[in-house]
């Protein structure tokens, strides 16, 4: 089987990531950073993003695993002290894998750019470079609303626990194939009117956001920020394509939801 790890960068997850890389060859499991099976992130929910990103054209044939030099995480859930235990699973395989939804983010161009197409682990987030945010939302082809306000953020159900709970949005279970839509702070009076929720779409209901004048926009694919110019559209669905976490052990979402939020 292929490995490769990803670290954080700081002392304490290089260090980890030799000792992982030293024990898997150990155990006759091939380094190959290109075309890795297993992916092992050392750092935080961070590093696992970036990790992500530097696999989304291998989705079906890599799985990942996490493990969290800082505060525990959601996607990395594995302590430092406990690395020996994950070699010694991840040399025995097969092992457990599950899945989880992610978000597709097509944008669409005024001009003849051509579309460009995005897989989200976490969110995406989008506001006006220069004063509020203006735009028609349309649900599965209706107009539902249009948005005046500082930005909206389109989340997948585990990374409802990331920004979308930072704007008062619902944790999902990632076992829901879905996205959420929340917005951030609306304007609301007697002229412009938001349904002021978040919305939590099923899959197959597509979320398109369309400018409502020629602004430039951020947009935010996880961690990454992209300037958008001459938009026509954003649009947002569940994607076809799942991430694969490999699971060793059971650590149920609602564990790590109150192990983060609540009490250790
Ligand atoms: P960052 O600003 O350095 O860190 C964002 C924080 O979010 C980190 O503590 C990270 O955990 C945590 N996090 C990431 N994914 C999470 C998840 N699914 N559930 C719970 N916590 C999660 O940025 P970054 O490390 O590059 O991560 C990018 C993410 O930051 C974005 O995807 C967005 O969700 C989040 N963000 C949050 C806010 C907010 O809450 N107001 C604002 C902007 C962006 P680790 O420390 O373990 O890496």
């Amino acid at each position: 089987m292929n490995f490769t790890v990803c670290s954080r960068g700081d002392d304490v997850s290089n260090v980890i990531s030799k000792k992982i890389i030293k024990y898997l060859k150990e155990f006759e499991l091939t380094y190959n950073p290109e075309k890795p099976d297993i992916v092992i992130s050392v750092g935080g929910d961070g590093t696992l993003l970036e990790a992500f990103h530097q696999f989304t054209h291998r989705l079906a044939e890599t799985s990942f695993v996490g493990v969290h030099t800082g505060h525990l995480g959601f996607y990395a859930d594995w302590q430092p002290e406990e690395v020996e235990k994950l070699v010694i699973h991840i040399a025995k395989t097969p092992f457990k894998i599950v899945e989880y939804p992610l978000l597709e983010v097509i944008i669409r161009h005024h001009n003849n750019k051509k579309s460009e197409r995005f897989l989200a682990l976490n969110e995406c987030s989008v506001k006006s470079t220069e004063g509020s945010l203006v735009m028609d939302i349309e649900i599965k082809g209706e107009l539902f609303e249009t948005f005046r306000g500082d930005g909206l953020c389109i989340s997948t159900p585990s990374g409802s626990t990331a920004y979308n709970k930072a704007l008062g949005g619902a944790i999902l279970h990632p076992s829901l194939p879905s996205i959420q839509l929340a917005e951030m702070a609306s304007i609301n009076n007697r002229v412009y009117r938001t349904i002021g929720s978040p919305l939590v779409l099923p899959q197959h209901h597509t979320c398109l956001l369309k400018p409502n004048n020629d602004a430039d926009f951020q947009v935010t694919i996880d961690h990454l920020t992209l300037l958008q110019q001459e938009v026509k559209s954003i649009q947002c669905r569940v994607a076809e394509e799942k991430v694969k976490f490999a699971r060793f052990r059971p650590f149920p979402f609602w564990k790590r939801v109150k192990e983060s939020f609540i009490a250790d």
